[in-house]
């Protein structure tokens, strides 16, 4: 049987916010255990929260960069369960008037475009942390909690089951990063865990409307797993529905180590939560007013950037969308091109060199080796013919090892190229005389033959001459 894959995100973001989202502790990562506490986050009896206005905020924001509409009124509500991560036994959440609702966005597999629809976002506050003696809860002797997260402000985004790959699933979460990477909500650290996915998986028929039972992977922390366990979870339900067996509604874990998925427990409903308005904290009334005004404060969003560096230097929808794909990113390029470098030099010139460089050594372009302002240098070495491209790279990766300017290096090392013809024309002669073969076969009639010929002059010279010089005097000597 075919099957089409349905697959839903809830992406769950922390937000930068200095504190936390109904008490004043603060919510940096990695501090000592359960020092960012207090009454409140821990839940004591008598405490009364109040919202950190700057989460609305940044809710908002995240609600109109991804075409949302927000609610007016907007309240919390009390999700009830009980686990040791959460003192209170009830997460501060929203159920029924989240801030913001019917959102998109626009992903692009492979040169595909495809809208994803956003079914909600709202804001919750996050549980502790659980440290185990052993490596799980199953294999420890003791686990001790650590509440420092305990009120560290989250949204969740959901969407609607729009997604039928990994990639597209892929294609989504990465939009969803660059879009609050923007709009500087979040800090988006997958490895810290301060972005994360649960991810529901199911089949269909191809071609029935009708959607399939799902299962949920919960806190997919990366793009690999994210993939690794959406193409696991597809062909473990294919194989069980092919063997006319039936889906269980559940909640899987990823186990990275193995590459599968594994039963973790059946999945509660909604009713299971026993929502209930949050009687301790006031509705959130937005005015239209403050609505535009957050509205007017978004800077330039991915796709707007991504056409704009399409229109104004002419850079293919491809190349655009990879440099904008990130904020820092794009950044980068307007330094590098407002430095004078020409634009299309300046993107291959970040997507091969650079980005090679910085994922060889897991390095941000926030933490480039080579700043923006180095790079533009040596482009314009290139544009005045001062280097060719090939030299280049070699003053590339001295640039990577030193705080030098490509100007410095190229004078140290000896790398200007020789465009003095009389120069190159000595060497060729010399070429020539050393090659006949070669000469012979190209002047009868053996074009391609003149390959190795400027192979040995761009050898005798060390890479320094200038290719197209070197091809027309050749050509010159050779059908003269
Ligand atoms: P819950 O919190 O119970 O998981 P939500 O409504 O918050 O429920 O989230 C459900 C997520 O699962 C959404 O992203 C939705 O698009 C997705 N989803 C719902 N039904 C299916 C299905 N049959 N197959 C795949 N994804 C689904
Ligand atoms: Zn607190
Ligand atoms: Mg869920």
């Amino acid at each position: 049987m075919d099957y089409e894959a349905v697959i839903g995100l809830e992406i769950h973001s922390e937000l930068k916010t200095a504190t936390k989202i109904f008490c004043g502790c603060a919510t940096t990562f990695g501090a000592e255990q359960n020092t960012h506490t207090c009454p409140v986050c821990l839940g004591l009896p008598g405490v009364l929260p109040s919202v950190n206005k700057k989460v609305v905020e940044f809710a908002i924001k995240a609600g109109l960069a991804t075409n949302c509409k927000i609610n007016k009124y907007s309240k919390f509500d009390r999700k009830n369960y009980y686990y040791p991560d959460l003192p209170k036994n009830w997460q501060t959440s929203q159920y029924d008037l989240p801030i913001a609702y019917e959102g998109h966005v626009e992903i692009d597999v492979d040169g595909e475009k495809k809208i994803i629809r956003l079914t909600r976002i709202h804001m919750e506050e996050d549980a502790g942390k659980l440290v185990h003696s052993g490596t799980t809860i199953k294999d420890s002797a003791t686990s001790n909690v650590d509440y420092n997260r305990t009120g560290v402000p989250l949204i969740e985004i959901v969407s609607e089951p729009d997604m039928r790959s990994a990639a597209e699933a892929r294609a989504y979460m990465e939009k969803i990063k660059s879009i609050l990477e923007y709009i500087d909500v979040s800090n988006c650290r997958m490895e810290e865990g301060n972005l994360r996915a649960d991810i529901n998986v199911s089949l269909r028929p191809v071609g029935s409307e009708k959607l399939g039972t799902r299962t949920e992977m919960k806190n997919i922390n990366s793009f690999k797993a994210l993939e690794d366990a959406i193409n696991y979870e597809i062909d473990r339900q294919a194989e069980v529905l092919d063997d006319g067996g039936k889906i269980i509604q559940e909640t899987r874990t990823w186990n990275p180590e193995k590459g599968i998925t594994q039963s973790m427990r059946s999945k509660e409903d909604a009713h299971d939560y026993r929502y209930m308005p949050e009687p301790d904290l006031p509705p959130i009334v937005t005015t239209e007013e403050e609505i535009e005004n957050l509205r007017k404060s978004l800077p330039e969003l991915p796709d707007a950037r991504r056409e704009r560096l399409t229109k104004t230097f002419g850079l293919s929808d491809y190349d655009a969308g990879i440099i904008t794909s990130s904020r820092a990113m794009a950044e980068y390029f307007d330094e590098v091109v407002a430095g004078g470098a020409d634009a299309k030099l300046a993107a291959n010139w970040m997507m091969s060199d650079l980005s090679k460089n910085l994922n060889a050594e897991n390095l941000t372009i926030e933490n480039s080796p080579v700043e923006a302002k180095r790079l533009s240098e040596m482009i314009l070495l290139i544009q005045k013919g001062t280097i060719s491209g090939k030299i280049a790279k070699i003053v590339f990766t001295e640039m990577w090892k030193s705080k030098d300017s490509a100007e410095k290096i190229v004078k140290d090392k000896g790398l200007i190229q020789i465009t003095d013809t009389g120069a190159i024309e000595k060497v060729i002669d010399e070429v020539i005389a050393k090659n006949q073969k070669a000469v012979d076969d190209y002047r009868g009639g053996n074009k391609k033959a003149v390959g190795a010929l400027v192979g040995q002059v761009m050898k005798l010279t060390k890479g320094k001459a200038n290719p197209q010089m070197v091809n027309q005097l050749l050509a010159k000597k050779l059908d003269a």
